[in-house]
């Protein structure tokens, strides 16, 4: 269908809003993003572009800008606490297929670089503007905080996240959340500049190390430091203070101290939730608002980019919004099932308070995934690539 003049409302500028607004506008859509920020901002530390992701940032020609940011990854490894020594036994080992590699990034660094493609290609924002609900019927509109609706348009997506109001159910919130942070990054050691290192103590602790690269040229790379911590224990946490977290930090990872010593901590709850896509007539849901997860598997980011990357392309190849909703649904369903239902089982495994399955993971995961067939499978599972997601859709298209 023909995508030039089309009238697109986009509840939300995060990674999902931003990339589809920036590809629709391109075709010469009428985008309006509104977002409930003062002005749109990232939340959040960092995390690993997959190849899945990337592939869409490439499309939008925005691969180098990220690249020259962003950090190379081609390891993630994760190991039981072991003392002084800060390693034990190997439990997690993944690497990529050949010469293939993420790119971790400060969320900032993709947020800036997303909010000008958009702005350059003509989007408009509304901020301020918190949607409360959609109004549906032949022209679906957005209803915002103080009962005002937007102007009706064609398409209206919701793409705000985990936390959308839209059908929010507090019922699926994840029992374990954890605490990130952004630091710099400690040149010279004791952190490989390539991987993704984590620490567990059963699956109740668990600790990370991310090289992200820098948040715009010429500034300082910086890491990620993340803690994962039981929801209903965070007010505990608060009242035993800094010093008794440095502490456990100690105690589990002497050599993250340094890092923990300098992070300010934001505490992210974790959702896992898959809802009805279509909500109505022109009515849809991309990214986390469609399917939120624990960020164990480390796709949500990336499956929101190839939301939007199949939403523009079926909306540029199907005869009408319909069918073009119908396209994208064969286009994406069987992966964002896949990873959902992978990513609910898998979880527990690192966060929860199971004794016996942590046991199950430090027996069997460490081992299995370094014969050659698994260690295989899990890097295909790791860079998002099953079910060749990104073949599915048509990024000539973009
Ligand atoms: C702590 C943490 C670590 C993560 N690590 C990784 C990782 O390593 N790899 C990975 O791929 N993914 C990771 N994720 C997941 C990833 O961040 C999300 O999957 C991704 O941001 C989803 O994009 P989105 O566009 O759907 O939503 P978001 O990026 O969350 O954007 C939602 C937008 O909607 C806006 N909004 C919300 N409510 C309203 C409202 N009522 N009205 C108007 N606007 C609203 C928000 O302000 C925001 O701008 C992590 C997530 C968290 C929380």
């Amino acid at each position: 269908m023909k995508i030039d003049g089309l009238e697109v409302a986009i509840a939300g500028a995060g990674i999902g809003g931003l990339s589809l607004a920036t590809m629709l506008a391109r075709r010469g859509a009428k985008v309006v993003v509104y977002d409930q920020m003062e002005a749109p901002q990232p939340i959040g530390s960092g995390f690993v572009l997959q190849p899945t992701g990337l592939a869409i940032l490439k499309a939008m020609d925005l691969f180098d800008a990220i690249a020259a940011r962003g950090q190379v990854i081609t390891r993630m490894h994760g190991a039981l606490a072991g003392g002084s020594s800060g390693q034990g036994k190997t439990v997690l080992e993944i690497s990529y297929p050949g010469d293939g590699h993420g790119i971790a990034v400060q969320r900032v660094a993709l947020f800036d670089l997303l909010l000008c493609a958009a702005i350059s290609a003509g989007v408009r924002f509304e901020t301020n503007a918190r949607t409360t609900g959609v109004i549906e019927g032949g022209r679906p509109a957005l209803l915002l905080d103080g009962g005002r609706a937007t102007p009706s348009a064609d398409l209206v997506v919701d793409a705000m996240g985990a936390n959308s109001p839209i059908g929010h159910d507090p019922a699926k919130e994840l029992n374990y959340g954890a605490l990130w942070a952004t630091v710099p990054w400690p040149e010279g050691g004791p952190f490989h500049p390539h991987e993704l290192e984590q620490r567990y103590e059963r699956a109740s602790h668990m600790a990370g190390v991310l090289p992200v690269g820098t948040a715009r040229e010429g500034a300082a790379p910086m890491a990620t430091f993340f803690w994962s911590l039981r929801n209903r224990d965070i007010d505990a946490w608060r009242t035993a203070g800094r010093e008794a977290w440095l502490e456990r930090v100690n105690a589990l990872w002497p050599q993250a101290l340094p890092l923990a010593k300098v992070a300010e901590p934001i505490h992210a709850r974790y959702r896992h939730h898959t809802r009805k896509p279509v909500t109505g007539r022109g009515v849809i849901r991309i990214g986390d608002a469609w399917h939120a997860t624990s960020p164990q598997l480390g796709q949500g980011a990336n499956m929101a980019m190839i939301d939007a990357a199949s939403l523009a392309s079926a909306l540029s190849r199907a005869p009408s919004i319909d069918e073009a909703f119908a396209l994208h649904l064969r286009q994406r369903g069987p992966h964002v099932w896949l990873y959902q239902t992978l990513s609910l089982v898998l979880t527990p495994f690192y966060q929860s308070d199971s004794r016996i399955l942590p046991a199950m993971r430090d027996i069997a995961i460490g081992p299995t995934t370094r014969m050659p067939l698994v260690r295989q499978l899990v890097s295909r599972l790791v860079t998002g690539d099953f079910l060749s997601p990104i073949k599915r859709i048509g990024l000539s298209e973009l």
